[in-house]
């Protein structure tokens, strides 16, 4: 059976599989949160961007857990960037969630077209680190070619990188890359949202392949995938706003998957990205401001 958490490279112990909350309107927010903490996930990944950072916070306090006892993990967004900008922006986040510390904070984007700002912002997440604000950091999006000047140019290995993985689009060189840094793959859309909700041809959830080996199990192509993510080692955040669908993604832990059926599963990577092409975000397009706390 695939572990239930995941050690970081700095030895931190990271719940694989978490609640995402993006697009999840503000007013479903907390009870989603809630929800999920009742029925088991101890993990949640907001971001800055995503303008729900207080009702997840909400929803951590209405579920009646300690603090400590869910891992909270958000991003910091491109418009913060810059040494003391995202030091503020680390307050900004905390002050909407509420909580003084944040067990995982990341870069949501590499910025190209700035990136001495993406190694300052880079460099302010090391400085929490290094006075405890924060107990992990990472980055989300980058490409080989950004991993590769951030492992240069600043200090600590980026404990996870946050990446679109699902069975269309796997992205193997770059998670062998991480691998060989000791970089943890988090995948987003892990059960491809993204294949739907971008009104794309082929959703993720229709797959054949994928139907005919939950069939096996009694479960889910959704549940296919999150069991695939977990047995190849990878930390995985689907999103859902629906109680049943977020206890289904959880119930993911009492079956195994065949090594042929993993195979089957990584043949059905297209290649093709449904997400937008990382280097194509710049702050003259997607530079909205983060609102104070
Ligand atoms: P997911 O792969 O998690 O899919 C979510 C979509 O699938 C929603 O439309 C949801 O609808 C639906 N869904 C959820 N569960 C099921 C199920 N069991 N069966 C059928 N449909 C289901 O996609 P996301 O893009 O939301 O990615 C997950 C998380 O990853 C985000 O919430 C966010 O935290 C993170 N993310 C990070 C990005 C980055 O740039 N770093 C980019 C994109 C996402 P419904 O809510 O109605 O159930």
């Amino acid at each position: 059976m695939a572990k239930h958490t995941i050690t970081l490279n700095n030895g931190v112990e990271m719940p694989a599989l978490g609640l995402g909350v993006f697009q999840t309107p503000t007013d479903a927010t907390t009870s989603a949160v809630a929800e999920a903490l009742r029925v088991g996930y101890r993990h949640v990944d907001t971001a800055a961007a995503y303008g729900n950072e207080r009702e997840v916070g909400e929803g951590i306090r209405r579920s009646g857990l300690d603090r400590d006892e869910v891992f909270v993990e958000t991003k910091i967004w491109i418009s913060d960037y810059g040494y003391d900008a995202t030091l503020h922006a680390f307050d900004k986040s905390a002050g909407k969630l509420g909580v003084d510390h944040l067990d995982l904070l990341i870069l949501h984007q590499p910025l190209p077209t700035a990136f001495e700002r993406t190694l300052d912002a880079y460099r302010a997440l090391e400085e929490l680190l290094a006075n405890g604000r924060v107990r992990a950091i990472g980055v989300s999006n980058f490409m080989p070619e950004h991993l590769d000047r951030l492992l240069q140019e600043t200090s600590v290995v980026p404990t996870v990188n946050q990446i679109e993985v699902h069975p269309y689009f796997r992205q193997t060189s770059l998670q062998r890359l991480h691998a060989q840094h000791g970089i943890l793959t988090q995948a987003w859309s892990p059960i491809g949202g993204i294949t739907s909700y971008r009104g794309g041809e082929k959703r993720s959830f229709d797959d054949p392949m994928l139907l005919d080996i939950a069939g096996r199990y009694g479960k889910s192509a959704a549940q296919v995938m999150l069991r695939w993510h977990l047995q190849e080692g990878r930390s995985a955040i689907p999103k859902s706003i629906r109680p049943e669908r977020i206890a289904e993604n959880f119930d993911v832990f009492d079956f195994d998957l065949t090594a042929d059926e993993l195979s089957a599963i990584n043949a059905l990577d297209t290649g093709v990205r449904s997400g937008p092409q990382p280097a194509a975000i710049t702050l003259d397009n997607y530079g909205m401001a983060i609102p104070e706390a």
